[in-house]
């Protein structure tokens, strides 16, 4: 029989380095290691920032990004990757040419376009790799809805419907928009996952005060260690959704701005496939 550590599967993060340790690669450490899975990780890009704004990101080179994932991978036998901030244009396209050549692992990409505090994260060059090279590629996306219009070159008078059937378009198995920045409801948030051929999947959840720092990157690596588990795409996003939503009531203000998701839940999770 395996003991708990040998059934505790691997998933690659591939991630920026967030030093306020709200989002980016650390959220996704915790996260994937509260839902019983091992975070094995490739940075893209470090970043300054605080818990208001990014100030500075400085791209890691491509081939250094390579040289990490490519220890990672053979070596260990990786579960799912999860992919977060780029930043770069050549960090796109090495994760392409990654996953190209790994097309068995499931991939789950949170579009990280902006900070929370309003520094956009992506120039065209680095969209147009996204949009033409590396959605194609992933098995779920977990934009925002600001996120789903820009990555669907859609404006805001679009429906997300629309938006979400262009980036399925792309060849991207499913996309789960997140719903925190639509204000039409003021009590709940109301996540939608579409997939080609099947109606749209909702899950609504009581709407909670304030901002936070990292709740993408919570939910993708959540969502990341379900389907690593081996839960259905709908199962993994419910479980993700309720992790997250814990993780955020539970949140705490590390700094001036925005709170930081309390991840360290869930923590006697053996994460054991059938278990
Ligand atoms: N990853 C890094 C390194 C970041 O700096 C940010 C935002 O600033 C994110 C991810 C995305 O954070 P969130 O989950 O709040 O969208």
């Amino acid at each position: 029989m395996l003991n708990q550590t040998e059934k505790r599967p691997v998933i690659l993060a591939i991630g920026g380095h967030d030093p306020v340790g709200g989002a980016g690669i650390q959220a996704d450490i915790e996260s994937i290691g509260s839902n019983g899975c091992h975070a094995a990780t490739a940075i893209t890009c470090l970043t300054v920032q605080d818990t208001c704004n990014v100030r500075k990101l400085i791209p890691i080179p491509a081939t250094t990004l390579l040289d990490q994932a490519q220890a990672v991978l053979s070596d260990c036998c990786v579960s799912a990757i999860k992919i977060g901030l780029l930043g770069h244009q050549d960090s796109a396209s090495a994760v392409t040419e990654l996953l190209k050549a790994n097309p068995q692992i499931p991939v789950v990409f949170d579009p990280v376009l902006a900070a929370g505090g309003g520094s956009d994260l992506a120039n065209e060059g680095l969209l147009s790799v996204i949009r033409d090279e590396l959605l194609p590629l992933c098995h779920l996306l977990t934009p925002n809805t600001h996120e789903a219009l820009r990555l669907s070159r859609q404006d805001q008078h679009t429906s997300l419907e629309l938006s979400a059937q262009a980036l399925l378009g792309t060849g991207a198995r499913a996309v789960l928009v997140t719903g925190s920045h639509d204000m039409s409801d003021p009590q709940q948030v109301t996540h939608r996952l579409y997939r080609p051929n099947e109606p749209a999947w909702q899950s609504r959840w009581p709407r909670l005060a304030g901002e936070f720092h990292g709740s993408g990157c919570t939910l993708a690596s959540a969502i990341a260690a379900g389907l690593a588990r081996g839960l259905s795409l709908v199962e993994a996003s419910q479980a993700g959704l309720a992790y997250t939503w814990a993780t955020l009531e539970a949140g705490f203000a590390a700094g001036r701005c925005q709170r930081i998701p309390f991840r360290y839940l869930n923590l006697s999770h053996t994460g054991a496939p059938g278990s």
